[in-house]
């Protein structure tokens, strides 16, 4: 599994931050990345979990 993140559409809240602090983070400017190039198996729940909670569905999950 791997996350794509469309940084202009990110507005930098952090939720995904806050939901998935394993996952993501948020850089010096206030975007989001994701701290894993590939998501291992025990981290996919709370990858995905941290895209729902984005507010301007800027992170997309990919299979
Ligand atoms: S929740 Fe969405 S808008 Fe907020 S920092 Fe994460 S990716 Fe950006």
């Amino acid at each position: 599994m791997k996350i794509e993140i469309n940084r202009a559409a990110c507005e930098g809240h952090g939720l995904c931050e806050q939901t998935a602090p394993d996952v993501y983070a948020l850089d010096e400017e206030g975007y989001a990345y994701v701290r894993v190039p590939e998501i291992p198996a025990g981290l996919q729940p709370s990858a995905e979990a941290g895209a729902r909670v984005c507010p301007v569905a800027a992170l997309q999950v990919h299979r």
